[in-house]
């Protein structure tokens, strides 16, 4: 489903005011990165945020985008996906906690509402003086048309 442009100014409103109450200066790049998103589609790859960024903005870095993502992902406005064909970022909302399944062969990716960390984790992290600051879990696998394209034969 696309979603419409209103959304996605509210999207962007909400991290930006994210930025502010942190303390952090709204750039002319930050604005753009987080813009970005909205021409890019759920998941998007650093590449992808610096083509639209550098339409705006022709002098842009790739190092610029890596930073600022880097930045918006110590916050938790964006999550890194895993991906074996290239790392996507997507936007999240607040304080929302998810995983995804990760297709090996054409790179769909899909957000599941499942997290496996525990409390068992937790304790054995503890029994070693260790602090846990998060965790990383993608499932990967064979996406529905690329099951039946592989599999089928
Ligand atoms: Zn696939
Ligand atoms: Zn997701
Ligand atoms: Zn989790």
């Amino acid at each position: 489903m696309e979603k419409s442009t209103e959304q996605e100014n509210d999207t962007l409103d909400k991290c930006l005011a994210i930025l502010r109450k942190q303390g952090y200066k709204i750039t002319p790049q930050r604005r753009a990165v987080l813009a970005a998103f909205g021409s890019c589609g759920r998941f998007a790859t650093v590449q992808q945020l610096l083509e639209v960024v550098r339409r705006t903005q022709p002098d842009v870095s790739l190092d610029t985008i890596y930073r600022n993502l880097t930045l918006l992902a110590e916050l938790g406005i964006v999550h890194e996906v895993h991906r074996p064909s290239g790392n996507a970022f997507e936007v999240v909302a607040p304080g929302h906690h998810h995983h995804h399944l990760v297709c090996t062969e054409c790179g769909k990716t899909e957000c599941i509402n499942i997290c496996p960390m525990n409390k068992l984790y937790e304790k054995e992290a503890d029994k070693r003086g260790f602090f846990v600051t998060g965790h990383v879990f993608e499932v990967y696998g064979l996406c529905a048309s690329c099951r039946s394209r592989l599999l089928k034969k």
